[in-house]
């Protein structure tokens, strides 16, 4: 079995790490930098994710093609259709691409989301911002990550916000003052069958994830977020790990954010604090292997090294289960590693992971 992956950053390294030698996988990926993570266990093509040479060589060498970016041009997916497997499918990843198409998607399937308008001119913009006031955010439809291309409404006006945000076509979503964040890691096989990961609590810095904490323990959302990701697996014919993103408003529903076609940062923790991590899960379903029941039975972090690496030697005094370096250079705000933590007692875990931020931060 071979394993084609288009993006070969931190989270194709953990897919082929977790699963290559247990599994008799071999992987070949696709990745238009140089030397990315991945090379670290597999063979990288560097070349654009759409450079047709490429894409053949896929073809004609693997028997299933997966991502670990969700920003892989939609028509380089579509092209491999036409010959091989591509889990997850071109349009789940290409409804996932743009934050309007998924938006509508929660809003036509009753899944309740923030409140949006499209935004593709100043003019509407300035609409926008009378409608919904300054309590909203613009956000580009594509390529948002890490908090990037959104801007808080604030008391600017249209003007200097649609200079700001490039004039990209974009949605205004009202603000949400919520009492958590959390997000629900699944995944299907091609059969349709789903396995769930708990809840995961997670907090922010400056847009950027900072920290994850499972299990996030409320049976009722858990079984709701449960719903909501087989709903919408089961339109898209979704094979492979989905991550839904969820603010959990004041009156402690679940209102859901955005979506991941991939394996997810909030889930770095569940090597160490699973009995099968979100990386091996999806790589088993892809390839049409027998997913197993995921166990979680202790209390699991993750936080993310940002800018810095820090001194190696101070975390490991603290006792953490996992350091990852992912090798990239330092820049601010760049994640470069992660660290996890899994124990019995939960207070334990919060007392490590409180001094863990004090040296990152
Ligand atoms: P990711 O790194 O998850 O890909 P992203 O850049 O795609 O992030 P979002 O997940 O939409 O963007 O936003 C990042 C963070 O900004 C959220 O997790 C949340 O903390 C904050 N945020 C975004 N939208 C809202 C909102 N409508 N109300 C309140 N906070 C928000
Ligand atoms: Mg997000």
């Amino acid at each position: 079995m071979r394993i084609g992956i288009l993006g070969g950053g931190q989270l194709a390294m953990m897919m082929i790490k977790m699963s290559s030698n247990k599994h008799n996988i071999d992987f070949l990926v696709v990745d238009p930098s140089e030397k990315p993570p991945a090379s670290k266990y597999a063979e990288c093509i560097k070349s654009e994710y759409d450079d047709i040479e490429s894409l053949n060589l896929l073809i004609k060498n693997c028997d299933v093609i997966t991502i670990d970016f969700e920003n892989v041009p939609s028509h380089a997916l579509k092209y491999l259709e036409k010959h091989i497997s591509v889990y997850p499918n071109s349009k789940s990843v290409e409804t996932c691409q743009d934050r309007l198409s998924e938006k509508n998607l929660f809003l036509q399937n009753n899944i309740p989301t923030t409140k949006f308008k499209s935004i593709g001119s100043e003019k509407d913009l300035e609409e926008g911002i009378k409608e919904f006031g300054g309590d909203s955010i613009l956000k580009s439809r594509k390529l948002g990550y890490d908090g990037k291309n959104q801007i808080v409404v604030g008391n600017q006006n249209a003007k200097d916000i649609w200079k700001k945000i490039g004039g990209m076509e974009s949605i205004i979503e009202n603000k949400i003052n919520f009492i958590t964040e959390v997000s629900i890691i699944g995944v299907r096989n091609i059969a349709g069958e789903t396995f769930f990961y708990p809840l995961v609590e997670n907090s922010h810095k400056h847009g950027i994830l900072n920290t994850s904490i499972a299990p996030f323990e409320n049976h009722t959302l858990q079984k709701e977020a449960e719903v909501i990701h087989k709903k919408i697996t089961s339109l898209m014919d979704y094979v492979g790990v989905l991550v839904i993103e969820f603010f959990i408003d004041k009156n402690n529903k679940l209102i859901a954010n955005e979506m991941a076609p991939r394996v997810h940062n909030s889930g770095h923790w569940t090597i160490s604090g699973s009995n099968i991590s979100q990386f091996e899960s999806h790589i088993l379903a892809i390839s049409n292997l027998p997913l197993k029941e995921i166990k979680t039975p202790k209390y699991s972090g993750m936080i993310n090294i940002l800018s810095k690496m820090p001194d190696i030697n101070k975390i490991e005094k603290i006792g953490v289960s996992n350091i990852f370096n992912y090798g990239k250079s330092e820049r601010p705000n760049r994640k470069l590693g992660h660290i996890t933590i899994t124990c019995s007692d939960k207070k334990l875990l919060i007392e490590k992971i409180n001094t863990i931020s004090k040296i990152l931060y």
